[in-house]
């Protein structure tokens, strides 16, 4: 491994730079920050077995963020130019801080929070409804798997269906706009399942169509996904200038607190490997050239996928 970082020990091992075949490995330098993502914990009240952090209760594999974490991070994010704040977990607001680190990042820039929608939001609703008073907007992507109680349930439990649909239709009465990720499953129709989505939500909330995001299955942490190697012949080949900067880690970071320090990942798909792990300020980072070389990096070389809403 000549010059890339070194591999966290439960991740598959594979060289950063040159793929099994020999050929240079694919890569991203990154052009701006206009996202900047935080991780605010791998702790969740819900255990999905198909979740890509391996969130559940009371798990520590990434630390619980407080306003004290993350504010520097925003203050360095501003000075460069950053557009938007994102917000992903485990579940947000298990963090006793969110509320708060959320008042001053919405005070700055406007903020997007993924949120699975039940209790621990459900029971800070009367804190949340203050935050409609922030400068910038604040947007929720709820997590409803599937349209259908039994389904969604059968991953998140009893009662997760209900609850998430109670969270929903909370947030959208206090004004905040809500999109929705789903699961995507192989085969299937995408638009015809996201037009079932679109009418679902009408008649749940009486809003207008939300943003829907869906996502194939990209396996839990420190798996080895078994995929094709990029190179930078496919990066040239299958890609050019304009769709290399829509990749994740070509516009956006992620803040996680790993071990108690704070650090700052390439996107929100790789905090499993500690080669994605570019420094602890965002200005090192932006300086580091990514190597794609994480499972997770063939579907966005592939499929395009992406957890932002942004377009660069
Ligand atoms: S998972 Fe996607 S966004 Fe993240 S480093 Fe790989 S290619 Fe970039």
């Amino acid at each position: 491994m000549p010059d890339g970082p070194a591999p966290n020990a439960d991740a598959p091992v594979y060289d950063w730079d040159v793929t099994t075949a020999g050929d240079r490995r694919g890569y991203i330098d990154p052009h701006a920050l206009s996202e900047l993502w935080f991780h605010t914990g791998t702790a969740c009240n819900l255990a999905c077995p198909f979740c890509l952090e391996g969130s559940k209760p009371g798990d520590t594999r990434l630390g619980l963020m407080t306003l004290a974490d993350v504010r520097p991070f925003i203050d360095e994010a501003l000075d460069i130019g950053v557009e938007q704040f994102s917000f992903t977990g485990g579940e947000p607001f298990v963090a006793r801080d969110f509320v708060k680190i959320l008042h001053y990042a919405a005070d700055r820039r406007p903020c997007l929070v993924l949120t699975n929608a039940t209790l621990p939001l459900i029971r800070r609703l009367h804190d949340i409804e203050r935050l409609k008073r922030t400068r910038h907007p604040i947007q929720f992507r709820v997590s409803i798997d599937y349209l259908t109680a039994d389904e969604h349930d059968a991953g998140r439990g009893q009662g997760s269906f209900a609850a998430a649909l109670e969270g929903v239709k909370a947030l959208r009465k206090l004004g905040f706009a809500v999109s929705v990720a789903r699961q995507r499953k192989n085969g299937e129709d995408m638009h015809a399942v996201d037009a079932a989505y679109r009418d679902f939500f009408a008649d749940l909330t009486g809003a207008d169509t939300p943003t829907i995001v869906s996502f194939p299955d990209f396996k839990p942490p420190f798996s080895d996904g078994a995929v094709p190697e990029i190179t930078e012949a496919c990066m040239t080949t299958y890609h050019d200038e304009a769709s290399r900067r829509d990749f994740m880690c070509a516009f956006s970071k992620m803040v996680v607190k790993q071990d108690g320090q704070m650090c700052v990942y390439a996107c929100t798909l790789v905090d499993d490997d500690r080669q994605y792990d570019l420094g602890g300020t965002l200005r090192a980072a932006m300086e580091r050239r990514v190597k794609l070389g994480h499972h997770r990096c063939y579907s966005c070389f592939a499929y395009g996928a992406s957890c932002s809403e942004r377009s660069t």
